[in-house]
């Protein structure tokens, strides 16, 4: 809650700006409910200042002293060899521009049971320093050990600003680390950039309907997550070998107590993992079944992609949570995504208009989908998507 100082004079002007109601004057004194959400808006209208934020240890601490762009990287094992996951290379993409306005370094810090393989394509990706933490007890991710890895590291060295991808690993790491160190942390940033010396976080807020830019002046570090396929990708330095630092840093108590068991794996051979698919075929409530998605499988196995499904298809239980496509789902950027019953809500054109190529197919012509495809049909699915699938076949012939 905000603090209230012995100097309030009891002028009330705190009280009808706060939005939560959490502000009333008893005994001509301002006192505060537990309704605050620390928001800070009351903090500039005091003319004694007598409302205090209140300070935790990294908002105490010099700011100035916290230099660098870190990017955790996140890895994944794919056809049993171990791979940086392609978001990874985009969080460096955009840390090297971050860091390069900030004239600071971009280090890269990777946690696993083996990383030394994975070092030349983070430098190739503009890092300047890789701080590595190996171990047999790094192998499999770990929240608790992999949380309190970084947190050493984090109070170490003292970075400015933090990237995680926001993937399940990214989701689970970053919000406990923000709250053992009390730093703030942006969820599903659309956008970075610098302002002065501090981060712009901008991500959808409201629905979808408003852009936020976020900056955390007073905290270090900043903290913020990015959703794959949000930035680009680019190799800057071919060639370059980064700085490898290696840390050791033990297992605590609580993390040796989890054990992994068994390991399955989620996405098929045939149905790619959808985030980094390069063809999507997505159904929505046009589908009206669960079976007719058999035959966007059929599709998408002809063709080599995955199947991606609205919030609406997803709801009525057609297809599982993590085929959802959009702004509560993933966020894609294949090559050819194709939108088969889907209107077009913003919720779902924010998860794909980043696609090569955009097919749509809807009964209706004047479907927002329309608006951001490149080729559109006009008409019924069912009787489309057969023939669509016939001549893929044809085709192979
Ligand atoms: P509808 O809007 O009902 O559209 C169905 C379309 O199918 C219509 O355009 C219709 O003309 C067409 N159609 C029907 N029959 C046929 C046929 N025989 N042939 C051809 N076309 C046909 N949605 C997402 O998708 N992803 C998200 O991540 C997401 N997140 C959300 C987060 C929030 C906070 C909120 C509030 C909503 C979110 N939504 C999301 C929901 C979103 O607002 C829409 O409700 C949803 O995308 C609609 O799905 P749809 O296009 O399949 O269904
Ligand atoms: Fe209200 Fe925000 Fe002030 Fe808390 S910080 S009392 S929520 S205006
Ligand atoms: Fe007290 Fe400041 Fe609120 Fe006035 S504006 S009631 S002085 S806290």
């Amino acid at each position: 809650m905000i603090k209230i100082l012995p100097n309030c004079i009891g002028c009330g002007k705190c009280v009808p700006v706060c939005p939560f109601g959490a502000l009333s004057l008893e005994n001509r004194k301002a006192v505060v409910n537990s309704a605050c959400t620390l928001c800070g808006a009351c903090v500039s209208v005091c003319p004694v200042k007598a409302l205090q934020m209140p300070q935790t240890a990294a908002a105490s601490a010099d700011i100035s002293s916290y230099k660098g762009v870190w990017v955790f990287v996140e890895v994944i094992e794919e056809k049993g060899a171990l791979k940086n996951r392609p978001v990874s290379l985009e969080l460096l993409t955009k840390g090297r521009e971050l860091a390069t306005e900030l004239k600071e370094e971009l280090c890269a810090v990777i946690i696993g049971g083996n990383n030394s393989a994975l070092y030349a394509e983070l430098s190739a990706y503009g890092a300047d320093k890789i701080y590595s933490v190996e171990g047999p007890a790094y192998t499999d991710y770990n929240t608790a050990a992999y949380a309190n890895a970084m947190i050493a590291l984090i109070n170490k060295y003292k970075p400015s600003i933090v990237l995680y991808p926001s993937t399940y690993t990214g989701r689970d790491l970053a919000p406990r680390i923000a709250a053992q160190i009390h730093v703030g942390l942006t969820a599903d940033c659309t956008g970075l950039s610098i302002k002065g010396q501090n981060l712009v976080q901008t991500r959808p807020a409201f629905g979808g309907n408003i852009m936020a830019d976020i900056l955390c002046p007073g905290h270090r570090p900043q903290m913020a997550t990015v959703r794959p396929n949000v930035m680009g990708r680019k190799v800057v330095s071919a060639g370059k070998m980064a700085q490898v630092i290696m840390e050791v840093v033990p297992v605590t108590a609580e993390a040796g107590k989890v054990r992994i068991i068994s390991k399955e794996m989620e996405a098929t051979a045939e149905v790619e993992k959808l985030d980094e698919a390069q063809i999507i075929i997505s159904g929505g409530r046009g589908l009206k079944t669960a079976e007719n998605f058999n035959l966007l499988n059929a599709i998408a196995t002809e063709l080599g992609g995955a199947v991606g499904a609205s919030r609406a298809a997803i709801d009525a239980g057609w297809k599982p949570k993590n085929h959802q496509v959009g702004q509560s789902g993933v966020t894609v950027k294949p090559k050819l995504y194709m939108a088969c019953g889907i209107s077009g809500a913003v919720q779902h054109i924010v998860g794909m208009e980043n696609s090569e190529v955009i097919i749509a197919i809807n009964k209706d012509g004047s479907a927002p989908i329309f608006n951001v495809c490149k080729y559109g049909i006009v008409g019924d699915l069912h009787q489309i998507l057969p023939k669509v699938l016939e001549a893929i076949k044809d085709s192979k012939k």
